[in-house]
């Protein structure tokens, strides 16, 4: 956890808080707090913090919606708080913008994660984890017990989740927004047209909730899969050619390459416990991962031969 993780976590400990956190309340005891129109496209600001003469102010804007103007007086809590934000900070705080812009170390991400942290606690989010039957339905859960957003949910999951689970919200069939659980070996889902029926058809799990802004899926997947039943002695490279003849509408030295490239990125990100069944699920879960690209990778899958290919080829990397 970091220090501005930790600096939340405290503050929900001495104040004896659980969801759904009264934000308002708690900022202020700490700053003056006053809900306003602004002239410019902000959505909240913090005055004088750390001046020894004026006690903090914090604007938050009337334009966001309930929960938004929560998570942003959250994060403005955070600019108070956090020993080192210093001085007048204004804020635009759509919170995916935020995260795929900031760097991770920067004001801003402290202050997101301090607000994650504040309205989410990795505790109690925990234990909603524990007792529900997948992702989709913590999410919902998340949602309405912590009166957050469908997206401060979702990155607090990506954060608490083990390795293995893929997320991807789609909008009128394309990819907005896609990340991984921490430690997870598949790629991120690319951004961009998909036909999400098609991926990871051998997820352990697949869930979705509904937003407003689409839908957020989630898959599961395997760490191992068993190979398989195919018999020894097949050439992948023989087979691969056999695949790539059949799909005569993409360039077969361009496919040929983009397989191999994840292939051998999907077998160099297994480090530990490097068996036949982990890489095999690996490669599986990183070549699904992109079978929405116009690169062909999907025709490949879908291929009488592709699992005779894939087992070989992973066959072919024992030592
Ligand atoms: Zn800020």
């Amino acid at each position: 956890m970091r220090p501005e993780e930790n600096l939340a976590k405290r503050l929900v400990w001495r104040h004896s808080l659980s969801p759904r956190i009264d934000v308002m309340h708690l900022a202020s005891l700490y700053a003056t707090v006053e809900v306003c129109r602004f002239p410019v496209d902000v959505d909240g600001v913090s005055l004088f913090l750390k001046n020894k003469q004026r006690r903090p102010h914090i604007l938050v804007s009337e334009a966001l919606s309930p929960r938004r103007q929560r998570f942003t007086l959250a994060h403005e809590l955070g600019h108070v708080l956090i020993p080192w934000h210093l001085g007048s900070i204004v804020d635009e705080t759509d919170l995916i913008n935020s995260i795929e812009r900031s760097t991770y170390w920067d004001l801003e991400g402290e202050a997101n994660r301090f607000a994650s942290e504040l309205l989410i606690p990795t505790d109690w989010m925990q234990s909603i984890v524990a007792s529900t039957s997948d992702a989709a339905a913590s999410t919902r859960i998340v949602v309405e017990s912590a009166d957050v957003s469908i997206q401060a949910a979702t990155v607090k999951l990506l954060n608490s989740l083990p390795a293995g689970y893929v997320f991807a919200r789609v909008h009128a069939g394309e990819v907005t927004w896609s990340g991984n659980s921490i430690g997870t070996l598949a790629s991120r889902v690319p951004y961009g047209p998909v036909d999400v029926d098609s991926l990871f058809p051998a997820a352990e799990q697949h869930s979705w909730a509904a937003g407003s802004d689409g839908y957020y899926h989630w898959w599961q997947l395997k760490d191992a899969l068993p190979l398989p039943d195919i018999e020894e002695g097949d050439d992948w490279r023989l087979l691969l050619q056999q695949i790539l003849d059949d799909i005569p509408l993409f360039d077969p030295n361009k496919l040929r390459s983009s397989i191999h490239g994840v292939i051998a990125a999907a077998n160099g990100s297994v480090r530990e416990n490097r068996s036949t069944e982990r890489i095999y699920a690996v490669c599986l879960n990183r070549l699904e991962g992109r079978a929405n690209d116009a690169s062909g990778i999907q025709q490949v899958i879908k291929h009488a031969l592709f699992s005779r290919f894939l087992v070989a080829k992973v066959r072919d990397f024992r030592v």
